[in-house]
């Protein structure tokens, strides 16, 4: 396994996938390696489980703050753990994530006869979805939340009120749903 010193990326590959760069070198136990990016809060969640765990693990603020309305939610954090740890910590943000996908799923089922959407995009979803939604966009999204590989807090809504943009990914769809009015906000689907 290679290392860029730039980028703290350890590759399989002959030049850095970030930089480009090809001054690599042979990866060493205790290279702080680059885990993932994610929002701040999400980031210092992260980084106590992987301490709590015995894992060392640098928090870098990175994002952008250059907006001061937004700065709150593009403050994000870049991880950086040794190489020795990395697939360790990998395999414990996938616990972390799963935790938090399984919290989302249970919180979205019982609360599934309050999905709604607007008609509009509702009559957007069905023409642009081609028949894959049937008639109804709100069952097709109960089915989707039962069968999310993954949900997770995108981040703030633009109004208060909405709670947070719930994420959903499934293989071919992503919706996103308020967290706190159950509105339906966005749902779009990969061209097969
Ligand atoms: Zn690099």
């Amino acid at each position: 396994m290679k290392y860029c010193e730039n980028c703290h990326v350890a590759a399989d590959l002959p030049r850095c996938p970030l930089c480009g760069g090809k001054k690599l070198r042979e990866v060493k136990d205790e290279d702080y390696c680059f885990l993932t990016e994610m929002r701040a809060v999400d980031g210092e969640m992260l980084a106590d489980v992987l301490r709590g765990n015995g894992i060392e693990c640098v928090a870098m603020p990175s994002g952008n703050g250059v907006r001061p309305n937004f700065s709150l939610w593009l403050d994000k954090r870049k991880l950086f753990v040794p190489w020795q740890s990395l697939e360790q910590a990998k395999a414990y943000m996938r616990e972390v994530a799963d935790t938090e996908t399984e919290k989302w799923r249970q919180y979205l089922l019982e609360n599934a006869d309050k999905l709604h959407i607007s008609p509009k995009l509702e009559k957007k979803a069905i023409k642009k979805s081609k028949g894959a939604c049937g008639e109804s966009v709100i069952e097709f999204c109960r089915g989707l939340i039962a069968n999310a590989g993954q949900i997770c807090d995108g981040g703030g809504s633009f109004s208060p009120a909405s709670g947070v943009d719930l994420i959903c990914y499934a293989e071919n769809v992503t919706a996103i749903i308020a967290s706190e009015t159950f509105e339906i906000l966005s749902i779009s689907l990969k061209k097969q």
